[in-house]
């Protein structure tokens, strides 16, 4: 009677391997790292879990593509791995649907319980058998070994090492943002502001004026001012309506500092937090109470995230970054507390579509372009741009930082022109300017002694 109990050891044997399968293997190709899932029918594709709608699993493989793939088609360790992630992701935002987790009548689990009973059973009848008790007939105990050999059979035939019939996994891509969704986060910085959209892009006009007060609170100025910019037509600011994941994500760290990398929702360019010379511009006093400052254009800009269009604009987005995504306050689009975020600076939103958060922290806005972007072919790193690129239009030549200077404050004179009042220590100076229809520009400065030049340029 050893026959019997080395065949009842191949059986064992069988059923741990398959059991003993472990999902999650992660694969590294040209940096990327990406998780490999096994179909039924031997299938593998490579991609990183990123959400799941119904019965199907989203995958993030290479350049940005998304899979759809049916998670009952799924080999059992991986289709445990996938269950594992979306507990995950439902313990985090509550996105996933319950009523999927009824598909998840585990078929395979059920074998294995049935071979195992048997194989208890056939132990019994074999020691028995050995101990020669008259109770169990050789004729009985022959049935008991078909029936395991049947289980055994049937298991196998369903077990993912053999063919099977699964939905071909879909490559889909990342929705393109609706031109609905676009016109609801801007709308409420119009007539200042105005948009519009071909087939590729959205737009936005500006004349780069923010609609609250600027300058107040920089320590550290170059002595630059802000006067309108010509962000209208051609020269508007461009938001691609289909984001398309990038390969490897450009760092903010040591890229983008020359142009801007997203736009706020009234109109004003954010430009990478570190300046064209590598610095935290917040950090060293550049920036003025609403994060912004100005260029060699004489054009108003943010380094920081503008977190106070959260006031006007509530959940809604305070950005659109130049790669398409948009860019949350410190809440969520649907007011909970802002989830975790990766090094780009964002997440997967429960609606499955990636986006940012400005934080009061550096990176502040983006920590590296999730989207695929081009960039200006003449710049180099890290003083390189992304293109389309809304332009300046400068009206005097660039100025110089003013050691010392402090802004006490800035206000209109009129429907054409601004007062700027700056501190070095405790004496006080001026930077009083204004334009006419023609466009010639006067700047009147005064210094803390109380001498005033005035120069006009046409622009
Ligand atoms: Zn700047
Ligand atoms: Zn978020």
């Amino acid at each position: 009677m050893k026959k019997p109990i080395i065949f009842l050891f191949v059986v064992i044997l069988l059923v741990k391997t398959t059991s003993a399968h472990e999902g999650g293997h992660y694969h590294s190709g040209d940096g990327t790292i990406f998780n490999s899932w096994t179909l039924k029918n031997g299938q593998q594709i490579l991609g990183n879990f990123m959400y799941s709608k119904g019965n199907q699993m989203f995958v993030e493989a290479n350049e940005g593509k998304m899979i759809a793939i049916k998670m009952n088609d799924l080999m059992p360790a991986d289709k445990k791995l996938a269950a594992f992630k979306v507990a995950q992701l439902e313990k985090m935002n509550q996105q996933y649907e319950p009523s999927a987790s009824s598909s998840f009548f585990n078929f395979e689990k059920f074998i294995s319980l049935v071979i195992w009973f048997t194989i208890a059973l056939a132990l019994l009848s074999s020691v028995v058998k050995y101990l020669n008790i008259e109770l169990v007939k050789r004729n009985k105990f022959q049935f008991l070994i078909g029936y395991a050999s049947v289980i055994l059979i049937v298991a196998c035939s369903k077990s993912g090492t053999s063919a099977g019939t699964v939905t071909q996994p879909t490559i889909v891509s990342i929705p393109k943002t609706t031109t609905t969704f676009f016109d609801s986060a801007f709308a409420s910085f119009k007539p200042a502001i105005s948009t519009r959209y071909d087939a590729t892009y959205f737009y936005i006009a500006s004349t780069g004026i923010p609609n609250h007060n600027m300058m107040i609170g920089i320590t550290n100025w170059q002595q630059q001012v802000p006067i309108s910019q010509p962000y209208a037509d051609a020269n508007s600011w461009s938001i691609p309506l289909q984001p398309v994941y990038a390969t490897t994500p450009l760092s903010t760290k040591t890229n983008l500092m020359k142009g801007a990398i997203a736009v706020a929702v009234n109109g004003i360019p954010i430009f990478n937090a570190l300046n064209n010379r590598g610095e935290d511009s917040y950090l060293i006093g550049e920036l003025d109470n609403w994060g912004g400052h100005c260029g060699k254009g004489d054009d108003y800009h943010y380094h920081a995230a503008p977190m106070h269009l959260s006031t006007i604009n509530g959940l809604k987005p305070i950005a659109f970054a130049l790669d398409g995504f948009a860019v949350y306050g410190a809440k969520e689009p649907d007011g909970t507390n802002m989830a975790s975020l990766d090094t780009c600076h964002g997440h997967v939103g429960t609606s499955g579509v990636y986006h940012y958060h400005g934080t009061k922290d550096y990176p502040y806005v983006v920590g590296a372009m999730k989207g695929k972007v081009t960039l200006d072919p003449s710049m180099p790193a890290p003083e390189n741009q992304i293109l389309p690129q809304a332009f300046t239009k400068p009206a005097r030549p660039s100025t110089n930082p003013l050691k010392g200077a402090y802004i006490t404050d800035f206000a209109a004179v009129g429907s054409n022109g601004y007062l700027l009042t700056y501190k070095i220590g405790t004496k006080t100076a001026y930077v009083k300017y204004s334009w006419d229809a023609s466009n010639k520009y006067t700047y009147i400065l005064t210094d803390t002694l109380g001498n005033a030049v005035s120069t006009t340029y046409q622009r």
